[in-house]
């Protein structure tokens, strides 16, 4: 019913003038039509049009979203279930006419989980926890201590003098999702995981609890990075669920003097081990030294499938690439389909990118997707300020005729991660905003799996992904760069 209903709002945006603007009486125009270049919105209705349809239609990228979430599942980076995954991405991608596929080596580190539990003090039920990702373990032993609970990071320093031999709790909940400026609450949140562990571990904790950082109250624990610095102590980190960091607060608040017991046995290998990104080009028909990239992760936590997180941006990638090689639509500029990894664990994907094909021409743009798998929403542009106002004119066109499905704006906002270090050249970086409200309930989650996905969602998101990537390549002037 919604792939119908789809189609006819398609087939209505074509048929339409599209702006308010045609509905007036003409004033007589003494310039020759032909001097002025068609607008955007003209010359690529047919092309975006056919993306929809065709993307609508793409069952590949529902069973490769299957293949790689169910059939590989999660891929932490060093592990030889990325590998497998990125084999089986570049199989797949050079299996595309006039496709050349690249797997280029990128050294990661190596953090291993390992078995882990917590639990409270005379009580045997364990506690619902994950480790984060690059936390020491506690030793076989374990590291047992009374609960101290912080509000947040703006805690640790005046109350420092009772840190010391404790556990720390940080309990700071995520605020609601806002539905008017698409606003999750997650950055103003998530430094109690990133931080808590070496501020907390600076002062004297044995280790760190944090609330997971999700407005979810039903969600299983969140893990994601933890970064210690690197002169501080390190200390175990891990995540408890909502209920679980109430509950202990509650004790604490009634004078329980809770004492909990962590044993983790996380550790980082030695030696680094060999990964990659798998880049998939399409040579521009005219400008085939400008470039547009865009993708996704194809690393992933240990937990789920990485599913939402980043299986979808992935395989949208890999089905945009396909839709337009497949609809005989070879852009301009040339186009690369990037599957980065290792962006959970330190983004050493996007570096080695920058540091080996930056020089390859004049990239022009940076698409990413990397929020989920929901319905696309929103175009998030990053990019000098003096460039802002004509480039999210340009994108205002592309959102013009995706409306119908779904897409609303264009607006200044965050590329990527695996994008960003583009934005240090100057290029322009397009984040696609996948409908956020629910991506923070599942993201780090054992519950992130392909049963959460919506396929004609899924599938909005490859339309969406490929008519950018098309109209970026192919037009005139090029994103926010006009003449
Ligand atoms: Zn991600």
């Amino acid at each position: 019913m919604r792939r119908a209903a789809r189609g006819l709002l398609v087939a209505l945006a074509l048929g339409s003038c599209g702006t308010p603007e045609a509905a007036a009486p003409e004033p007589p125009d003494p310039t020759p039509a032909a001097a002025e270049p068609a607008p955007l919105t003209d010359t690529y209705r047919a092309p975006v049009g056919r993306i929809v349809e065709a993307s609508e239609d793409a069952d590949y990228a529902w069973t490769w979203l299957e293949a790689l979430c169910g059939d590989i599942g999660h891929r932490l980076s060093g592990s030889p279930s990325l590998e497998r995954a990125v084999d089986w991405s570049a199989t797949e991608l050079d299996a595309i006419e006039g496709v050349r596929v690249e797997r280029q080596p990128v050294q990661v580190g190596v953090w291993i989980r390992g078995e882990e539990s917590l639990e409270l003090v005379g009580d045997d039920a364990p506690l619902a926890m994950v480790g984060l990702g690059g936390s020491v373990g506690t030793g076989e032993e374990g590291v047992e201590g009374e609960v101290v609970v912080l509000s947040s990071l703006d805690e640790v320093e005046p109350r420092a003098s009772e840190l010391a031999g404790k556990i720390v709790l940080f309990d700071q909940a995520m605020p609601d999702y806002d539905p008017d400026t698409y606003e999750t609450g997650y950055g103003e949140t998530v430094g109690i995981r990133t931080r808590g562990p070496a501020q907390a571990g600076a002062r004297g904790a044995l280790a760190v609890l944090v609330r997971s950082v999700t407005a979810d109250r039903d969600s299983p624990p969140h893990t994601g990075a933890t970064r210690y610095d690197d002169e501080g102590p390190r200390v175990p980190g891990a995540a408890v669920s909502v209920p679980v960091a109430e509950r202990l607060h509650r004790l604490v608040d009634e004078g329980a003097h809770p004492r909990v017991r962590l044993r983790m046995q996380a550790h980082t290998e030695e030696a680094t081990a060999t990964s990659h990104n798998v880049i998939a080009e399409l040579r521009g028909r005219e400008l085939p030294d400008e470039i547009v990239v865009f993708g996704g992760h194809i690393d992933s936590w240990d937990v789920g499938q990485g599913c939402h997180d980043d299986g979808a941006g992935v395989v949208t990638a890999m089905a945009a690439l396909r839709v337009l090689v497949e609809l005989g639509l070879t852009p301009r500029r040339t186009i690369r389909a990037i599957l980065w990894t290792n962006e959970e664990n330190g983004l050493a994907g996007a570096r080695a990118y920058e540091a080996e094909h930056w020089g390859d021409g004049l990239h022009v743009a940076g698409i990413e997707s990397d929020i989920g798998a929901a319905p696309v929403i929103a175009l998030d542009l990053h990019t000098e300020d003096v460039r802002r106002q004509d480039a999210l004119a340009q994108l205002g066109a592309i959102v013009t005729l995706l409306e119908p499905t779904g897409l609303r704006e264009a607006r200044a906002g965050h590329g990527g991660a695996d994008v960003s270090p583009l934005e240090d050249h100057g290029t322009p970086t397009v984040g696609l905003l996948h409908d956020p409200a629910h991506y923070f309930d599942l993201h780090h989650t054992a519950a992130d799996t392909i049963e959460t996905v919506d396929r004609d969602a899924f599938l909005q998101g490859v339309a969406v992904m490929a008519a950018t990537v098309y109209v970026l390549a192919d037009m005139e002037p090029r994103l926010s760069n006009p003449r």
